[in-house]
């Protein structure tokens, strides 16, 4: 690990070379991972594994669809996985789970084994907050204290952290589209929200960390993690990049902001079990 300024000698004078202080790649916690069923012939659970290792992933956050890709995973890396329980047992539940009866039973049977962190990640339109699944998932988040990890809008995001404000949600994506400013906003408002980057490139355009983002994370350093998504196979095949652009932007940050961010909160939030 190299730290400040390289000194160099050249022609018999002493250059200080302003050079990028780089220091070791981070250990990441990875809070949008999926291991989903059209993954799982391109990719053996022993191979998923190796792709987050050697890209510096001690520990991810994994929802599936069906959920027995998390499992695939968990079984073989219970230290290495937190298992969060997606309420999709097919791609077709995405848009209907907020109303059908069957998916509530489904989660709330599926928790039983113990092993899940949350309930997530799930879409949802602003127009179904009050869905009565929606509704379920909130009591039995509650009494099993676990998380949602939700792909929804700031105004979504907003009626769920007033409707129930005991549960602690995970905002994947930051919202998608959501600014920094607005996002601020809503964690000073709601200290029961978390923040997740996965996709979001424009924390660091042409790999400059943008400076309204900077500020944001610095003033809430424990609010915030990275992810990849691996939402298709082929993210699979390209999140070792897509996790050295991460590291670009730490890079960028106070080491001290770009640990919690890089694995800091992952680790005291998911503690391995
Ligand atoms: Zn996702």
């Amino acid at each position: 690990m190299r730290h400040g300024p390289r000194v160099l000698l050249a022609l018999g004078l002493l250059v200080v070379a302003a050079g990028p202080v780089h220091g070791q790649a981070l250990q990441i916690f990875d809070a949008h991972i999926h291991y989903s069923q059209s993954d799982w012939d391109a990719l053996t659970p022993e191979r998923a594994l190796s792709v987050l290792a050697r890209a510096n992933v001690f520990r991810a956050l994994v929802s599936s669809t069906p959920d027995d890709g998390t499992l695939k995973l968990y079984d073989r890396s219970p230290r290495g996985i937190v298992p969060f329980l997606r309420p999709y047992r097919n791609r077709g539940d995405m848009a209907t789970w907020p109303h059908d009866a069957t998916v509530a039973t489904y989660v709330e049977e599926r928790l039983k084994r113990g092993i899940y962190r949350g309930i997530g990640e799930f879409h949802l339109s602003a127009s179904d907050v009050e869905a009565p699944v929606v509704k379920r998932f909130a009591v039995l988040a509650e009494q099993r204290n676990i998380f949602w990890q939700a792909h929804v809008d700031d105004v979504t995001v907003e009626k769920l952290l007033t409707l129930y404000p005991r549960v602690r949600i995970l905002w994947a994506h930051a919202g998608m589209s959501a600014s920094a400013d607005t996002v601020a906003r809503m964690l000073d408002r709601y200290p029961k929200l978390w923040v997740e980057l996965a996709l979001r490139l424009d924390v660091a355009p042409g790999g400059q960390l943008d400076p309204a983002w900077r500020t944001v994370f610095v003033k809430y350093p424990d609010r915030f993690m990275v992810g990849t998504d691996t939402w298709i196979t082929s993210r699979w095949e390209t999140l070792r990049d897509s996790m050295q652009v991460i590291q670009e932007w730490l890079a960028q940050l106070p080491r001290g902001v770009a640990e919690q961010i890089a694995y800091k909160n992952g680790e005291r939030l998911f503690p391995a079990p």
